[in-house]
């Protein structure tokens, strides 16, 4: 056993090894020690005729899912070897093979899977300068493949996907990409496959055999090269894996990144598209908001709508038009909406039943979906959007799977395939023989017994049973005499015999075997029925696909109509102007619609750019958001948060917000800001939006200012640049640029003085902000009195040093003599910043007071902070 352990652990060298060994899945040598310490089960020895017992653990075979779960979870690959004969009836050892391997990327077990995502698998190609990239979620079907130029554009679509593993090409691998850092960011598994896997005749062949075509012209794959290997070596990985023919893989889709608004991996984060920020949550990104749909389909659509918004001006009115029409028909979309809540994950369970692991209460959920699709198909009807048209003739109502399932399998099946009591009552005839013969036979043996006596005369005959004879008939010896020839004898006791006859045998071996007939039988009828329907995998994809995109339209009518959106017009002519506009998250998260609403207007000529000043939690920020957001949902097809909104369509959407620190790619804040920064100006086209918040905070006032200086300067060149861009900045100077250049305009969000206070009137209003009000805003938070006072004694002495001003003296003769400020400057400014905090007393006390990053406090760290400020004093 052990030789032929180790041989197949030789095939699979890569894996952990789940060897089944009767009841149990066992591991051994250095699988089982990996295994005992993630999975925190004891680790054993098996003697193995080595000279040390072998390191071994096992775990039962019925609790294996869990187990597995958690170790691919934490990345590792898991081979699973069965029996493949059954132990009673093999001679020798019994014969085992590998049937399947376990990935991140390629798991299936639902306990595993969040319904509202997709778990891709993502195989990376590196040739010639060249990135060919595909990805397949084996457990919906989903097969999609594209060629990239350069690495930036293939870090947005890692971003986009969100892979839970990635494999990929040795060229990939040592490319000098930094893969330790997107496998800790994304807590993914990455690696390469042996050359083979890449060969360009075997992908190609692989591919057209799996599709059933003869060329590449008929998938739309004819100019993807490196995109071919890609998708092809991904298919043989797949195929390794699952060892079944992936019969759910039907299409593969070909697309290209430019027909979606692209956005990265920091401006997903930055917007929180589908999480937050801080928490990692649903709640709280805008995800959370316009998802209400009611299958796992549509809520992975919803996703994957979100994360791809729309370029195209037709592509986007089309949706928009489904969205309306169902947000007018009100009744029909809450009729469409409780027929959709019965309607199970129909991708998933295809897959399952294709790879034939659905039990049959899978089936009945299936058929429970299926019949809810006539009804969706005539309320569909009377839709006359082209999406919704489209829809309608997607959606197959499958009544001939319906009437299958509904014919063969009880209502209420159990879990179980091969213990019965799966198949209805009068689908099958032999069935219901066996049925009654298992329960009836009770009854055939009494009236056997009542037949046998009338026959005989003898009146104490009686059908007995034991585990050696049988059933038989016993007749006291006082009645020996009357029983007839066709009897045989079988047992003779002391005041009895005992008999049988052909009819008695006959009736036994349907009632002993029924059980096991039936058992049988049911099986294969419950594989036949289930074996028909992933013949119609195909006709299954497209339904539910049609039922996820009709989700999608249905939530987002709904979303619209209950929060009160509007329909966006979408021009190309470069104007953003959107009236009352509100940030979709915020609103929900304040009571009692406090939010106060907010215009926005740029375009391509004199409001290209808007600099926004204001106190800290005035409300920059979620200004700029809200702009950002409402832009975004117009173009993925939904109504927006405003009164009007008429987009202008963008090619992309950048963020660089607050200043975020990444601890985990060991950066500095600044490094990390500057990076954005410079990966924005590198990528941003003149169809873009920019929404830059603080930036230069994170070094020197003198710096920090030259930089964001000098930023708008280049932002604005429309040779350049020339972008949309909402600028937030703490420095007042940089709204001396309104006036200087075209395009530049100020604009603030206006707080109202009340005596030493201020109160936030979250207006955004023209012109700039004159002061900061940072004092006050710290005095709002919290800070203690003395140490406010001490503030303002400082910055009346400092009115006469005055930095800033003087620095954006420079920068503006600088700008105007169209030279960089010089570097001297800046060893005054320093100077000037020491000596301020030589004369401070309790200096300690207020060098972490200005530190404070107030707007990202939370009351109690607020609280914490002031305490501990208070004990220094
Ligand atoms: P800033 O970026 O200026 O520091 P934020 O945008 O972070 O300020 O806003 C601070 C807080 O003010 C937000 O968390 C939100 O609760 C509130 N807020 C912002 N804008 C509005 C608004 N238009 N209406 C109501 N409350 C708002």
């Amino acid at each position: 056993m052990m030789q032929k352990y180790m041989e197949t652990k030789a095939s699979y060298p890569d894996c952990i090894l789940f060897y089944r060994l009767g009841d149990f899945y066992e591991m051994f040598f250095e699988d089982a020690i990996t295994a005992s310490r993630e999975l925190e089960i004891t680790l054993t020895g098996k003697s193995c005729g080595l000279e040390e017992r072998a390191p071994m653990c096992g775990i039962p075979y019925h609790a294996v899912d869990g187990y597995l779960n958690k170790l691919v979870a934490k990345g590792y690959k898991v081979a699973i070897c069965e029996q493949v004969e059954d132990p009673k009836l093999a001679k020798g050892l019994v014969k085992r093979e590998v049937t399947r391997i376990v990935t991140p990327g390629t798991n299936l077990a639902p306990q595993a899977l969040d319904e509202t995502k997709n778990n891709y698998l993502m195989c990376i190609v590196y040739i010639a300068d060249r990135y060919g990239l595909s990805i397949a979620d084996i457990t919906t079907g989903d097969y999609f493949v594209t060629e990239l130029p350069d690495s930036a554009k293939l870090m947005d679509e890692i971003y986009k996907f969100m892979p839970s593993e990635i494999i990929c090409n040795e060229s990939f691998y040592m490319s000098g990409m930094d893969l330790e850092d997107l496998r800790s960011r994304l807590g993914i598994t990455i690696y390469s496959l042996d050359a083979w896997y890449f060969d360009d005749a075997i992908c190609r062949k692989k591919l057209l055999e799996h599709f059933h075509v003869s060329s590449f012209v008929g998938l739309g794959l004819e100019d993807y090269d490196c995109g071919i290997i890609s998708a092809g070596a991904l298919l043989q990985y797949l195929l390794e894996t699952q060892k079944n023919s992936l019969s759910q893989l039907t299409h593969i889709t070909p697309y290209t990144t430019a027909k979606y608004m692209m956005l990265d991996s920091s401006t997903r984060r930055n917007l929180e598209l589908c999480e937050t920020l801080r928490e990692k949550q649903k709640r709280g990104s805008l995800l959370w908001v316009l998802d209400k749909t009611k299958t796992a389909m549509g809520a992975r659509m919803l996703r994957k709508y979100l994360e791809q918004p729309l370029i195209e001006k037709e592509e986007i009115l089309k949706r928009l038009d489904a969205v309306e029409e169902l947000k007018d028909l009100a009744i029909s979309r809450e009729e469409i909406r409780e027929y959709l809540t019965p309607v199970y994950d129909l991708e998933r369970l295809i897959t399952r039943i294709t790879y034939g692991s659905a039990n049959p209460r899978d089936l009945t959920a299936f058929k429970t979906s299926l019949e809810m699709l006539p009804s969706l198909h005539y309320i569909l009807e009377e839709m006359e959007s082209s999406l919704l048209c489209g829809i309608r003739e997607d959606l197959d109502t499958l009544e001939d799977l319906c009437t299958l399932i509904k014919d063969s399998i009880i209502d209420d099946p159990p879990l179980a395939m091969k213990e019965g009591g799966i198949i209805r009552d009068g689908y099958h005839e032999e069935v219901d023989k066996l049925r009654s013969a298992k329960s009836d036979g009770k009854d055939w043996l009494a009236r056997l017994e009542e037949e046998e006596r009338e026959k005989t005369g003898i009146k104490n005959l009686k059908i007995k049973y034991n585990k050696v004879f049988g059933y038989y008939l016993e007749v006291t010896n006082s009645y020996k005499d009357m029983v007839p020839d066709y009897y045989t004898r079988k047992q003779t006791l002391a005041n009895a015999e005992r008999y049988i006859t052909p009819e008695l045998k006959e009736l036994e071996d349907t009632i002993l075997g029924a059980e096991d007939k039936l058992y049988a039988l049911e099986y294969e009828l419950y594989s036949t029925v289930r074996d028909t329907i992933a013949g119609e995998v195909e006709r299954i994809q497209r339904t539910a696909k049609a039922v996820a995109a009709l989700d999608v339209f249905a939530s987002l009518a709904l979303v619209a109509e209950r929060n009160n959106y509007v329909r966006p017009k979408i021009n190309e002519k470069g104007i953003i102007d959107i009236k009352d506009g509100r940030h979709p998250v915020v609103e929900k998260m304040i009571p009692n619609d406090m939010f106060i609403s907010n215009d926005t207007y740029l375009d391509d000529k004199k409001q290209r750019i808007s600099i926004i000043t204001g106190p800290n939690m005035a409300g920059k920020s979620t200004y700029m958001r809200q702009a950002a957001l409402i832009v975004l949902m117009a173009q993925l097809g939904s109504f927006v948060p405003a009164s009007s909104a008429n987009i202008g369509l963008v090619d992309r959407i950048f963020t660089r917000v607050g200043a975020s620190d990444d601890l985990a790619s060991g950066q500095s804040t600044f490094m990390v800001e500057m990076t954005e920064v410079a990966n924005i100006l590198r990528n941003a086209t003149s169809k873009s939006l920019l929404i830059l918040d603080e930036i230069g905070r994170g070094t020197s006032t003198f710096d920090g200012l030259s930089i964001a200086w000098a930023v708008v300067e280049y932002i604005s060149d429309t040779k350049l640049l020339g972008a949309k861009t909402l600028f937030a900045t703490h420095y007042h100077e940089l709204t001396e640029l309104e006036g200087k250049i075209e395009n530049v305009n100020n604009y603030c969000i206006a707080v109202k003085e009340k005596g030493d206070d201020i109160v936030f009137l979250r207006k955004i209003v023209k012109g700039g902000a004159d002061k900061s009000y940072g004092i006050q805003v710290a005095k709002l938070a919290g800070v203690p009195d003395i140490v406010i006072d001490r503030a303002k004694e400082i910055v009346e002495e400092l009115s006469d040093e005055d930095i800033t001003n003087r620095v954006s003296e420079i920068a503006v003769k600088e700008h105007d003599a169209r030279k960089k400020p010089k570097a001297k400057k800046y060893d005054e400014v320093d100077i000037a910043q020491m000596s301020l905090f030589d004369t401070v007393k309790d200096g300690d006390v207020l060098e972490e007071l200005k530190n404070i990053d107030v707007g990202n406090l939370t009351p109690i760290d607020a609280l914490n902070t002031i305490y501990r400020l208070q004990n220094k004093l």
